[in-house]
């Protein structure tokens, strides 16, 4: 990423850094990059959920929704999102309102009671781990703490993860139980899993018999292009592959309507959803059903999903063009940073040098603009390299999008220079 530059010219550029920095110090600025949450425009667009089901209280099949029962979801809700989720609605289960909930308690119930295809309990085994394409979701690394469950890296690829490398370990360690994937607009870097890896997920050698994908479709519907992205269908090709019990898929509204009171998804093999259903029934009598009959009548079907999506892009494209348009203007020659530039999603992944990325959070903060802590992207928040910062543009406003960028890039030319200058 370094460019030769002559003494002198470093002398110069870090000299205008220095002074960059202490005039974005002196503006004394209160902003926060970190948040993937969306604004408070993206919320209004789904505003009428507030005044929905407006009185009416009874499902397609009559079902009161007022009451207990019901624990697979509304069938008219499933059937919106089985498109959107590449799931068949009757394999698809709509739950509670965080995704993130139904991967914790699928670890938890596949830690404490028998997976279909498993011999034992993952409690009763020595050791358990799961594979950990980096960059990731700090998230889905928190959960495998919290659950004592190895993490094992694997890099990303414009294509997913380094599938030589995916395939090589878990043909050879029965104690991969796992991987986390975020097939589409990846947290963080935007990647879209090709037809190939799709594939070769679906169809490779496990030493595990009760291996499972944690799938985590969290962006499928999210694009920033006019150009969607279409991935492969994880669920129909292991079943294709004759692995049909290897794929768990999950997804929300939590980024279509509200992300405190939207609605998430689980799909996978009908064996998989009958030994999650079994789970479930022990700890709910029923999910809120009301708010999943709000969303029916909210989104009415799948093209009401995609035009509103095209509603949410309105308001998320422009922070995205702003983001890359202030990076280019302030970094692009420089050689120090690359960043992405994602057709969809929620995030902008920026790459400095390396051993740099600390320095520029710390430098930020001191100037007033908080980033996602550098590491964040790595399992045990440890980034060996030192190199990503994950950008969150979704929550702040333009303007103040601008100035946090802006900033931004006079602490990457802070770090970098004097990295440079030793
Ligand atoms: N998965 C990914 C990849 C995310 O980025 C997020 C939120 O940022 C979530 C899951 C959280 O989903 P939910 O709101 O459905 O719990």
């Amino acid at each position: 990423m370094t460019t030769e530059l002559s003494p002198d010219a470093l002398t110069g550029l870090l000299e205008r850094a220095r002074q960059d920095y202490q005039d974005l110090v002196g503006r004394g600025l209160s902003l926060d990059l970190t948040r993937g949450k969306p604004a408070p425009e993206q919320l209004d667009l789904s505003a009428d959920l507030l005044s929905l089901p407006g009185g009416r209280h009874t499902a397609a099949d009559g079902t009161d929704v007022r009451n207990y029962g019901g624990l697979q979801g509304l069938p008219e809700l499933r059937e919106i999102f089985a498109e959107v989720l590449q799931v068949p609605a009757g394999q698809l289960l709509a739950a509670g309102n965080s995704s993130l909930e139904l991967m914790h308690d699928c670890l938890v119930h596949a830690l404490l009671s028998v997976l279909p295809g498993a011999e034992s309990r993952w409690v009763d085994q020595e050791r358990i781990a799961f594979l950990c394409p980096i960059p990731g979701y700090d998230r889905h690394f928190a959960l495998c703490e919290r659950f004592g469950i190895d993490m094992i890296q694997v890099p990303m690829t414009a294509e997913g993860p380094d599938m030589d490398v995916v395939e090589r370990l878990v043909a050879e360690d029965p104690a991969i139980k796992g991987i986390w994937c975020v097939p589409k607009y990846s947290n963080p870097d935007g990647v879209c899993y090709s037809d190939a890896t799709v594939a070769r997920l679906a169809s490779m050698n496990t030493a595990a018999a009760d291996f499972r994908i944690f799938w985590d479709n969290a962006y499928a519907a999210h694009h920033l292009t006019d150009e969607p992205v279409e991935t492969a269908g994880l669920l129909a090709a292991c079943a294709e592959a004759g692995n049909p019990d290897r794929a768990f898929v999950f997804g929300s509204t939590s980024k279509i309507t509200a992300a405190g009171a939207g609605v998430a998804f689980f799909g996978s093999s009908p064996a998989n959803v009958q030994w999650l259903l079994g789970n479930n029934a022990k700890r709910s009598i029923g999910p809120d059903k009301v708010n999943q009959l709000r969303h029916v009548l909210f989104l009415r079907d799948a093209d009401g999903v995609r035009a509103h999506m095209e509603r949410q892009r309105a308001v998320l494209q422009p922070k995205f063009e702003t983001v890359a348009r202030i990076l280019d203007a302030e970094l692009g020659g420089t050689g120090l940073a690359t960043w992405t530039s994602p057709k969809g999603g929620y995030f902008v992944t920026l790459e400095v040098p390396d051993g740099c990325a600390k320095e520029v959070v710390r430098r930020a903060a001191e100037a007033g603009i908080v980033l996602t802590p550098a590491g964040a992207t790595h399992p045990y928040g440890d980034d060996p390299r030192d190199a990503v910062i994950r950008i969150a543009p979704s929550y702040p406003g333009l303007a103040e999008l601008e100035q946090a960028i802006e900033g931004l890039a006079v602490c990457v030319r802070l770090a970098g220079y004097e990295q440079q200058a030793g």
